[in-house]
This record gives C-alpha cells, sequence and structure tokens, in this order.
C-alpha cells in the first residue's frame, strides 16, 4: 500500500516528530512545507524575503506561494509511492487545492491524521524545542533533552531554536490555527479521512497509535 497522508494541528503538537519516524517506518518521504519554507529562507531570494516575513510573524505564507512549493514536489517526485504532508494543507482553499492536483494524479490522500493538543501544552512544547542544525533531529529542553547540552545525540552537530518560537509568535500561530486550519480539520472529517490522535501522549505511544490508523 502507498500511504498519502496529510499531518494536521496546532503548533508544536508533535507533527514533525511523528511525521520523521513514520516517513522511516513506512518508507515514504516526509514533507515538510515549514522545513521548505525554513530552507528557502536560508538560501536567500526575493521570494524568501516575502515568505520570512510572514513566518517571523507566525503568519501564514500566502496560499499561491504554498500551492506552488507543494506542486512543484508532486511534479518532481511523482508523488505516486506515498508521502506524509506535514504542516500542509492549513486553509480550506489549500485542502481543495490539494485535492485537485491528487484527483489529476490519480492518488487521493489515504488518511488526514491530527495531533490533537491543548493551547497550554503548545506553548510549553514550542518554546523548549530545539532542532540540530545538521541533521534535523527534534529536542525539547525538557521533554526530550540531549545527552549534552546543544549536541545532537545523534550526529553531534549543534542545537537550534526556530526565530518563530517565542511565546507572542506561537500565540498567534494559535490564533491562526483556530481561524484558519479549523475549516481544513472539518473538510476532511466531512470526507471520512479524519483521524483524530492524543498528542498529549509520549511520543512513543503517538507513534504506535498513529501506525495503527494509517494501517486500517
Ligand atoms: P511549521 O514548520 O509547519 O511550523 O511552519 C512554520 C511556518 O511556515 C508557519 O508558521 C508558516 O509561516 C509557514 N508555513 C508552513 N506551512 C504552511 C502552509 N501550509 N501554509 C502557509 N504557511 C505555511
Amino acid at each position: 500500500v502507498n500511504h498519502r497522508l496529510v499531518f494536521l494541528g496546532p503548533p508544536a503538537s508533535g507533527k514533525g516528530t511523528v511525521a520523521a519516524v513514520l516517513s522511516r517506518l513506512l518508507g515514504v518521504p516526509h514533507v515538510s512545507t515549514g522545513q521548505m519554507f525554513r530552507q528557502a529562507v536560508q538560501k536567500g531570494g526575493p521570494a524568501a524575503e516575502a515568505a520570512r516575513e510572514f513566518i517571523e510573524k507566525g503568519q501564514l505564507v500566502p496560499d499561491p506561494i504554498t500551492m506552488q512549493i507543494v506542486r512543484q514536489w508532486l511534479d518532481e517526485s511523482g508523488g505516486g509511492d506515498g508521502f506524509i504532508l506535514d504542516g500542509f494543507p492549513r486553509t480550506l482553499p489549500q485542502a481543495l487545492g490539494l485535492d485537485r492536483l491528487l484527483q489529476e494524479r490519480n492518488q487521493p490522500l489515504t488518511h488526514a491524521v491530527l495531533l490533537d493538543l491543548d493551547d497550554e501544552d503548545c506553548v510549553a512544547r514550542g518554546l523548549g524545542r530545539m532542532s540540530c542544525e545538521k541533521c534535523g533531529t527534534l529536542y525539547h529542553v525538557t521533554f526530550v533533552p540531549p545527552r549534552r547540552d546543544g549536541v545532537c545525540d545523534a550526529c553531534g552537530g549543534r542545537l537550534q531554536r526556530r526565530a518563530d518560537d517565542n511565546e507572542r509568535t506561537v500565540r498567534e500561530r494559535l490564533e491562526i490555527y483556530r481561524q484558519q486550519t479549523l475549516q481544513v480539520v472539518g473538510h476532511y472529517e466531512k470526507r471520512r479521512l479524519l483521524r483524530r490522535v492524543d498528542a498529549r501522549l509520549p511520543k512513543e505511544q503517538v507513534l504506535e497509535t498513529v501506525l495503527k490508523l494509517v494501517q486500517t
């Protein structure tokens, strides 16, 4: 079976962490639009500069730009062998756009996984979050600490914080999640693709639950 999944959930609910492990287990690529934007910003250029301003304020990059990078990824990869889209779609137009792109390719989504977490937990997780600048492994100061301060367990790389993981921006992202992304949740609920997972559970349990859900 080819799994074609989208991961939804408020900021810092664990989408990236779970998607990374699941991608290895299922052998399908992990596609994070947030990661793609951060990489584009590091490379620079005019489009990246525009995206950077939205990201730093905790706002969404406009739909046309976001659809463009997802369409490009699908065109280049074919998408047929499956994927985990992490952090996309976040607006109803993005969801409808994705439906259309996948319909054209005869590769409809298999599930939409929602990692459910309340606001205070999102803030607590967002504020302590760190990632390895080399291999991208995710950590948290108190919940998932590295063995050595500031150093990646997996590759020895340096750990970094995201510029948008401050309290003000996390709260802004939560607000936008409520205003825009909850409609996407409703869309997949109607299409009977939605699978809700309690993201407060330890990550091993979240992973195990998701693994079972996507295989049924
Ligand atoms: P993430 O890494 O998923 O938390 O995304 C970080 C930031 O990238 C978001 O706060 C947005 O500014 C931008 N971004 C990521 N995915 C999307 C999307 N699907 N639509 C619009 N903006 C996005």
